[in-house]
């Protein structure tokens, strides 16, 4: 096929430039997604705010989500682009020493991931793996805690679409997984904005996903929803407790009252929706618990 041609239905290109990776020095070609000439067809967004896209004939299914991390294919040090290539001195130690250990992780889902090559769904959901792990090493002013929520809810997403193409190899149990911590997570990056810890309101790409930032909106809603689908049912006198607060957050959302007009529709809608299911949840649950005890 002439060059032109290939570039007119390819979804990605490598850049001339070479990236050099700040951890161990070596350099790579970034994979970049192509976004003009009809390639992205916005679908719905879901209730966790993804943003779903038509296959169009031309190009086929395209996973914009995949391309967002910024990996090194040597020593697989991952971060969103803006967090990439500035690296502190004191975050250098923990991300050079846990090389074996995340590529050992790593390799226990998917033995065949390569980063020099063209991306699949496997090196995307990789991809945010390898950030989720080296967030953790992060300085506190990047908020990495809840970049690594948003790693964890992407990959689940990314999961659920390959379980559809490859179903029956547990992929469907791993995104499960990945919901939970995203649960975790972003109920802790919540607690840690409200006492101080670990400002991110104004963190640009909170999204939840590439389309949109949803800002810290976004987060308590979702830290909401996340917590009420994925949460832990171990203790449900504790479950109802965690619910409560999450419904208060999600109330803010929507202001109660106060003049919201600056905020996307969708939001709102959905911010209203979960607080008044979280509300019949809560008394029915606690309905139940209360007439076991009687009963005892
Ligand atoms: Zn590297």
């Amino acid at each position: 096929m002439p060059e032109a041609a290939k570039k007119e239905v390819s979804i990605t290109f490598f850049e001339k430039s070479e990236s050099k990776c700040p951890i161990c020095g070596r350099t790579f070609h970034r994979e970049t997604l192509r976004t003009g000439g009809g390639r992205l067809n916005s679908d719905r967004l879901s209730d966790e705010l993804r943003r779903f896209y038509k296959p169009t004939e031309k190009f086929g299914e395209i996973y914009p989500l995949i391309y967002y991390v910024v990996v090194c294919p040597h020593c697989w040090f991952a971060a969103f682009e803006k967090d990439f290539f500035e690296i502190k001195n004191k975050e250098r130690p923990g991300l050079t020493e846990s090389e074996s250990d995340r590529k050992a992780a790593l390799s226990l889902i998917f033995p065949e991931a390569d980063f020099s090559k063209e991306r699949t769904l496997k090196e995307g959901i990789a991809s945010y793996y390898l950030a989720c792990s080296c967030y953790k090493y992060r300085n506190i002013d990047l908020a990495p805690t809840i970049k690594q929520g948003i790693s964890c809810l992407r990959a689940a997403w990314l999961l659920l679409d390959l379980n559809k193409k490859e179903p029956g190899r547990n992929y469907d149990l791993l995104a499960k997984c990945f919901y939970q911590n995203a649960a975790r997570l972003y109920r802790f990056a919540v607690k840690q904005e409200s006492t101080g810890k670990e400002a991110f309101s104004t963190v640009a790409g909170l999204g939840p996903d590439i389309d949109k930032n949803y800002g810290f909106d976004g987060v308590l809603y979702l830290a909401g929803l996340l917590e009420y689908r994925y949460g832990s049912r171990a203790d449900m006198r504790k479950r109802i407790a965690i619910l409560e607060e999450q419904r208060r957050s999600v109330s803010r959302v929507f202001g109660m009252g106060k003049s919201d007009k600056n905020k996307p529709k969708e939001i709102l809608d959905k911010a209203r929706d979960l607080y008044n299911e979280l509300g019949e949840y809560i008394s029915e649950q606690s309905e139940e618990l209360n007439e076991a005890e009687e009963t005892v």
